[in-house]
C-alpha cells in the first residue's frame, strides 16, 4: 500500500514538474512579445460575450463540427477527457484507499455509466483519427493531405497515448470489479466486460492488476502531461485562452491598425528607430501572435482551404504559423537571457537561429520566404477554417509592413500600383478627371455631390476604382446606376472628388499610404455626410465599414447586391425578362467570408425568371478566391498553377452559360481566365462573366429598351 503510494506520488511529482517547467518557461517567452492590451480591454469589457465564445467555441466544438467526421472525433475525445477527469480523481483516491468513491455521487449508477460511455467514444475517436490519418497520409498523396508539413509521428505518438490512457483505466477498473474495491455495480458496462475477461485470473491476480494497472494509468497521464507541454498538444491548454483572446467576432474584416508597445501608431510622430513598423523579428510580435503559434494544432484545416497551396505555390497557412513557432522557440533561451554577456554563452545554434532574418530567402536562411509571404491574397479561408481562432491574415500583414516600410522589399510590380496611388489617387494612374466617364450616354443625369448631399438624397454611391475606370467594371456600374434610377433612388456620387479607399495599399502593407488616402477620403465624406453609402467593390465596402471607424470615419455601409435585393423585394424593381441560362455564382472573399454577404446575390439571381443557379463545390464561406485580393491583383503570378483559372475549371465543372459574381476584381481576374480557356479551346465562346447588377439590369428593363422608365429626383 505504502509503495503504490509512493510510487503514485513520486510519478506525479516528476510530471507537474516537468510539464510546470515547460509552461513557465512558454510563459516567459511570450512575455518577450510586445503587449497587447485591447486584447485584455476587450476581454475585460464583455464577459457575457466570452462565456459564449467559450461555450460554443471550446464546449460546443463548433467549428470542429463543420467537418463532420473528424469533428465528432474530436468532440467525443475532448468530452471524453473532460468527463474523464472524474476516473483522475478516483484513481488518485484509490491510491490511498482502494475502496475510495468520490464524496456524494461516487456510487451513483449514472455516475459509473458515463465514465465507461466516454471511455469508449474516446475509443471510438481515435479509431476514427486512425482510419483518417492512414486515408490522409501525406508520404501516399502528397500536399494533397491536410498533414502535409505537419508533425505526424508526434500525432501517431498522442493518439497510442490516449489509447494507453483508456485502456489502463478500464483494465484497473475491470479488475476493481474482481476485487470488490468498485464503487459502481450498475451502468459501467465497458468496466463490466473487461471484469468478465479478468475474472478467471481469481482475485488475488486481480488486486496485483488493479495496482499495476492503477500506477500504469498514473505513469501515462503524467507522461501525457509531460509529452502535451512539449509537443504540437500544447493546444488542449492553449486553445480556450487562444479563443477568449481573439478578435471578436473573428480575425476577417478589418485590418489592424499598426501597433507599437500595444499603441496604435500615429505616423506623424512614428520614430522608426524606437517605435515597431510591422513585425521584423519574432519578438515584434505581441504576446497574443505568440499564443497562435504555441496554439495551433497542425490540423491543416487552413492548409485544405488556401488557394495559394491549392495551385503549387509555397504558402501553407499551417506551416507559416508553425515555422514561426519554432523560430521563436529556438530562439527563446536568446530572447530570456539577461544580457549579452548570457547570451555570448549560449550554444552556437541558439546564436544562430537569433539572427536568423524573419523575412528572407533560403540564401538568407529566413524563417519565412517572401515567396511564401507574398503569395497571400488575403481570402480569408484559413482564418474562417481554424478552430482556435489563428488571425493568420493579421500576421502576413504585420510582417508585410516591415518588408515594404522599413525594408523597402517587395514584388517589384507592385511598386507601380503604390506610386500611382500616391500620385494619382487610383491604382492604374488614370486620375481622377476620368472618374465620371463612366456616366457619358446613360441617357440620365447621374446627380455629382459637391458639398453636403441633400436631405432627400438616401444613398451616396460610391463608385470605386475599377468602377470608375476599368471597362468591364465600368459595366457593372453602369448597370447598378441604372438600376437605382428606375427604382426612383435619390443617390449622387463624388465623381472626382473620390480617391482609391487605400485597400490595395493596406494589404501591400503601406499603411503610410492607406492612411493618407482614408483620411482624404474621411474629409470629404464627412463634408457630403451621407445617410448611407452603397459600394459596389467588396474591398471598398470592406474598408468603409471596418477599417476607416479606426481613423474617426464612421459610416452606414451597405453592398450593391444588399441594395438591390431589397429593392427587388420591395417591389421596386420587378424582373421581367428571363434570363433562360445556367448560372454559377462566384462569392467574392471580401463580400462573403469578410463580411458575411451571402443571400443578397443569390436572392436576385432567384428573381430573375429563367435563371438556373448552379452553386460550385467550393461556395458561401468555403469559396475559392479568384487570386486578386491581398493586393495580388497587381502582382505577377509565377508559381503554380494561376487561382483564376483554378476557380473557372471548377465552374466550367458545373456547365455553365454564364459565370456570376458582384466584385470588379472578380470579374477582372475570372473574365481574364475565361478568355484564356477560349484561346485555348476549353471553354465555350459563348461563356460570359457578369456581376449580378448586369443580370438583374438585362431582366429588369424590357428587351431592346435602353430608356429607363422613371426619372430620377435630384440630389441636393
Ligand atoms: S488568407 Fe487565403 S491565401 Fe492567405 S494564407 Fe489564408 S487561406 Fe491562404
Ligand atoms: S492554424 Fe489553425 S487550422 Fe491551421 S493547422 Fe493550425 S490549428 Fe489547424
Amino acid at each position: 500500500m505504502v509503495v503504490r503510494i509512493v510510487i503514485g506520488l513520486v510519478l506525479t511529482a516528476i510530471g507537474l514538474t516537468f510539464a510546470a517547467r515547460r509552461m513557465w518557461w512558454l510563459y516567459r517567452v511570450s512575455r518577450t512579445g510586445q503587449p497587447a492590451p485591447e486584447r485584455i480591454a476587450a476581454v475585460r469589457e464583455h464577459p457575457g460575450r466570452d462565456v459564449e465564445i467559450e461555450a460554443t467555441e471550446v464546449v460546443g466544438q463548433r467549428k470542429l463540427l463543420q467537418w463532420s467526421v473528424p469533428g465528432t472525433a474530436h468532440a467525443l475525445t475532448f468530452w471524453g477527457f473532460t468527463v474523464l477527469l472524474l476516473t483522475i480523481i478516483e484513481s488518485y483516491g484509490d491510491l490511498f484507499s482502494p475502496t475510495f468513491a468520490i464524496p456524494v455521487i461516487g456510487h451513483w449508477a449514472f455516475i459509473g455509466f458515463i465514465e465507461d460511455l466516454f471511455a469508449v467514444a474516446v475509443l471510438a475517436g481515435i479509431i476514427t483519427f486512425t482510419v483518417i490519418r492512414l486515408r490522409t497520409d501525406p508520404k501516399r498523396i502528397g500536399r494533397e493531405s491536410r498533414f502535409a508539413g505537419s508533425h505526424t509521428g508526434a500525432a501517431w505518438l498522442v493518439l497510442l497515448g490516449i489509447f494507453l490512457v483508456v485502456a489502463t483505466l478500464l483494465v484497473y477498473r475491470g479488475a476493481q470489479i474482481n476485487t470488490g474495491d468498485f464503487p459502481y455495480i450498475h451502468g459501467v458496462f465497458a468496466s463490466q466486460i473487461v471484469g468478465h475477461w479478468l475474472a478467471p485470473l481469481g482475485t488475488g491476480m486481480n488486486k496485483v492488476i488493479e495496482t499495476t494497472a492503477l500506477l500504469a494509468q498514473v505513469a501515462v497521464v503524467m507522461g501525457f502531461l509531460i509529452f502535451i507541454a512539449y509537443s504540437k498538444h500544447l493546444h488542449i491548454f492553449m486553445a480556450p485562452l487562444n479563443v477568449l483572446f481573439s478578435r471578436r467576432p473573428n480575425g476577417l474584416g478589418a485590418l489592424q491598425p499598426m501597433r507599437s508597445g500595444g499603441k496604435v501608431l500615429d505616423f506623424e510622430e512614428a520614430d522608426p528607430d524606437t517605435d515597431i513598423f510591422g513585425r521584423g523579428k519574432i519578438e515584434d510580435f505581441t504576446w497574443k501572435g505568440m499564443l497562435d503559434m504555441a496554439t495551433c494544432t497542425e490540423c491543416g484545416r487552413c492548409q485544405s482551404q488556401c488557394p495559394a497551396w491549392a495551385t503549387d505555390k509555397p504558402l501553407s497557412p499551417k506551416k507559416l504559423i508553425m515555422d514561426l513557432r519554432d523560430h521563436a522557440l529556438a530562439k527563446g533561451p536568446y530572447l530570456l537571457a539577461a544580457g549579452d554577456e548570457e547570451r555570448e554563452k549560449l550554444p552556437e545554434h541558439i546564436k544562430q537561429e537569433a539572427i536568423r532574418p524573419l523575412v528572407g530567402d533560403a540564401a538568407a536562411n529566413g524563417v519565412i520566404d517572401p515567396d511564401v509571404l507574398w503569395s497571400c491574397t488575403n481570402c480569408g479561408a484559413c482564418v474562417e477554417e481554424c478552430p482556435v481562432d489563428i488571425e493568420h491574415i493579421d500576421h502576413i500583414s504585420d510582417m508585410r509592413r516591415y518588408q515594404v516600410l522599413i525594408e523597402s522589399s517587395f514584388p517589384v510590380e507592385a511598386a507601380g500600383m503604390l506610386k500611382n496611388l500616391e500620385n494619382k489617387g487610383d491604382p492604374w494612374g488614370m486620375g481622377d478627371a476620368r472618374r465620371a466617364e463612366w456616366m457619358e450616354g446613360l441617357g440620365f443625369e447621374v446627380p455629382v455631390a459637391d458639398g453636403p448631399l441633400g436631405d432627400d438624397v438616401e444613398y451616396l454611391f460610391w463608385v470605386g476604382c475599377a468602377g470608375a475606370l476599368e471597362d468591364r467594371a465600368r459595366k457593372t456600374t453602369r448597370a447598378i446606376a441604372t438600376l437605382l434610377h428606375t427604382a426612383g433612388v435619390r443617390f449622387a456620387v463624388l465623381g472626382p472628388a473620390e480617391t482609391c479607399t487605400g485597400d490595395p495599399a493596406r494589404r501591400m502593407g503601406n499603411e503610410f499610404v492607406f492612411s493618407m488616402l482614408a483620411q482624404q477620403n474621411i474629409e470629404t465624406l464627412n463634408e457630403a455626410k451621407p445617410r448611407t453609402i452603397v459600394a459596389s467593390c467588396p474591398h471598398c465596402f470592406n474598408a468603409l465599414a471596418n477599417e476607416y471607424p479606426q481613423l474617426g470615419g464612421n459610416y452606414e455601409v451597405i453592398h450593391h447586391t444588399q441594395l438591390l435585393a431589397r429593392l427587388v423585394a420591395e417591389g421596386k424593381l420587378t424582373p421581367v425578362t428571363p434570363v433562360a441560362e445556367k448560372i454559377t455564382y462566384h462569392d467574392p472573399c471580401f463580400l462573403g467570408r469578410h463580411n458575411k454577404v451571402f443571400s443578397p446575390p443569390r436572392e436576385i439571381m432567384e428573381r430573375v425568371p429563367g435563371v438556373q443557379p448552379q452553386e460550385m463545390h467550393r461556395c458561401k464561406d468555403r469559396g475559392f478566391c479568384c487570386g486578386a485580393g491581398g493586393a495580388r491583383m497587381w502582382m505577377e503570378e509565377r508559381i503554380g498553377k494561376r487561382i483564376n483559372t483554378e476557380r473557372i475549371d471548377e465552374a466550367l465543372g458545373t456547365n455553365p452559360d454564364t459565370v456570376s459574381t458582384a466584385c470588379p476584381y472578380c470579374l477582372v481576374m475570372l473574365g481574364d481566365a475565361i478568355a484564356a480557356k477560349k484561346a485555348a479551346g476549353e471553354a465555350p465562346e459563348s461563356l460570359e462573366i457578369v456581376d449580378v447588377a448586369q443580370l438583374l439590369a438585362r431582366s429588369v428593363q424590357p428587351a431592346g429598351d435602353g430608356q429607363p422608365p422613371a426619372p430620377a429626383p435630384p440630389a441636393g
